[in-house]
């Protein structure tokens, strides 16, 4: 299977601005920033969508909410609040086939405009 971009991020082949790596999940600054605060946190694993998950991915489906509460916190949005979105498949507007949490913060984000 050939390696996502996110994939190229995590092994540093392609540079990004990382802010979290263990042996799970690595988070990094989105390079189109939709908000003052904009940060994707994904699994080390390529699983390629919701849709994919397994139940033995549930560890690491669990550590994207503990690494988004802590760079929450470290980026100061902890308090006024914050949104956390995944997006799966085509309808879902996801872009990059590897599954990833989005983090939104630093202002008071508009409702959904569906
Ligand atoms: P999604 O639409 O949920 O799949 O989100 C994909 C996100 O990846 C978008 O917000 C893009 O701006 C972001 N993105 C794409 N390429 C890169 C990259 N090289 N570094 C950081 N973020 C990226």
């Amino acid at each position: 299977m050939e390696e996502t971009i996110f994939t190229k991020i995590i092994n540093g082949t392609i540079p990004s601005k990382i802010l979290y790596h263990d042996d799970l999940v690595t988070a990094f600054a989105d390079i189109a920033p939709k908000a003052p605060v904009h940060i994707l946190i994904v699994t080390n694993k390529p699983i390629p969508s919701v849709e994919h998950v397994e139940s033995e991915d549930e560890l690491a489906l669990g550590r994207l909410f503990t690494v988004a509460r802590k760079i929450a916190k470290e980026q100061g949005i902890n308090e006024d609040g914050y949104r956390l979105i995944v997006n799966v498949g085509e309808h879902g507007g996801q872009e990059v086939p590897h599954i990833h949490m989005h983090l939104l913060g630093g202002k008071k984000l508009s409702n959904f405009g569906f």
